[in-house]
């Protein structure tokens, strides 16, 4: 089978694929007050579009694709679109990322339509400080999807918890005790410099190393350290004793992993984006309306990807997606 191998040896095996840009959370530091989202119909990957790119780039060795956003629950029938992925040969990972907010009545139909797992963003768990960081969620229909993602066997189930400093850096260790009460893992992510909104929550950040600092100390000698498949991304992970419970770090900024990323993105508009913190894109969508055909469009995924970046540079130039919004590109 044909493999996308990048100039800096890389082999990229996981698609993530934003089905749409729409949110009904707006975080913070995810997309600015003003951002609206108008993004017409025609112009989204229709589902046969979406399935075809994602047959494309499995016959190149993609075996996992994300499904995120925006809100990925949002765009009607996702089921159909995860029967339709989990029907594609080589593709044998479907995760989701999700702030659950419309998972609980979802989450088994999803998990027989072939999302296998789940990634749950939740960065506190104070009603009034969910309220203000996502202006407007609701934390208890959050904590209802995720005890329903439970329920519904989906596994792993990890939580998502943006750490910023003076504004939920109080929670780590609560965030901890409920992800370890229901048996599922947990990741600190720090604040990543995309988009304006990203730009002002690096203001609020929280690094690594103190993150670290304070699962060590809530946590004294029961840290594991792990190295499994799917944690072989980014996440530098533990293993809690006595538990079922995993902690980790996603720390795009203090500890640039560049050098094993696996992956690319497509945008709900059908853009492959290359590296997340770069510019460097090119329209499959377009492609594809334009009528190309599947070897011709494999020949400009092998072409896009022998011009995947390097690295990001958060550390010295933080605008360089001009102004992308991370709701528009899928985390
Ligand atoms: N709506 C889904 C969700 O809430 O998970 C999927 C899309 S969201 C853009 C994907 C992930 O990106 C979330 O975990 C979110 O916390 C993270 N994210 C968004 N903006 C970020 C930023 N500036 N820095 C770090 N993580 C960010």
């Amino acid at each position: 089978m044909d493999q996308l191998i990048d100039p800096f040896n890389r082999k990229i095996t996981y698609l993530r694929v934003s089905v749409t840009d729409h949110c009904n959370y707006r975080c913070h530091y995810c997309r600015g007050e003003d951002h609206l989202t108008n993004t017409a119909r025609d112009d989204l990957l229709s589902y046969e579009e979406l399935a075809r790119i994602v047959r494309l780039f499995s016959e190149l060795g993609i075996t996992k694709v994300r499904l995120t956003g925006g809100e990925p629950l949002l765009r009607k029938d996702i089921l159909k679109l995860a029967i339709m992925l989990g029907e594609i040969p080589g593709i044998d990972d479907i995760p989701l990322s999700t702030n659950a907010h419309l998972l609980s009545p979802m989450a088994e139909q999803l998990q027989k339509a072939g999302i296998n797992r789940v990634n749950i963003s939740i960065d506190s768990l104070s009603q009034d400080r969910f309220k203000q960081i996502t202006r407007g969620g609701d934390l208890d229909k959050v904590i209802q999807g995720i005890d329903a993602a439970i329920e519904s066997g989906m596994h792993p189930i990890k939580l998502n918890m943006v750490v910023m400093r003076g504004v939920n850096d109080d929670e780590i260790e609560a965030m901890i005790n409920f992800a370890i009460e229901r048996k599922i893992d947990i990741r600190f992510i720090e604040t990543m410099p995309i988009g304006t909104a990203g730009i002002d929550a690096v203001d609020h950040h929280y690094s690594e190393a103190d993150i670290l600092k304070r699962i060590h100390t809530h946590l004294p000698n029961r840290l594991v350290t792990t190295k499994s498949k799917q944690t072989s991304g980014p996440a530098k992970s533990y293993l809690i004793s006595d538990t079922n419970t995993s902690v980790g770090t996603i720390s795009a900024v203090s500890n640039n992993f560049c050098s094993s990323c696996n992956r690319v993105r497509l945008t709900a508009k059908g853009r492959l984006i290359l590296c997340l913190g770069q510019k460097n894109s090119i329209s499959l969508r377009d492609l594809l309306r334009l009528g190309k055909s599947d070897k011709e469009i494999k020949n400009m995924i092998v072409d896009a990807i022998n011009r995947k970046p390097e690295k990001h540079e958060f550390d010295t130039d933080i605008d360089n997606i001009d102004g992308a919004q991370m709701v528009e590109i899928g985390g």
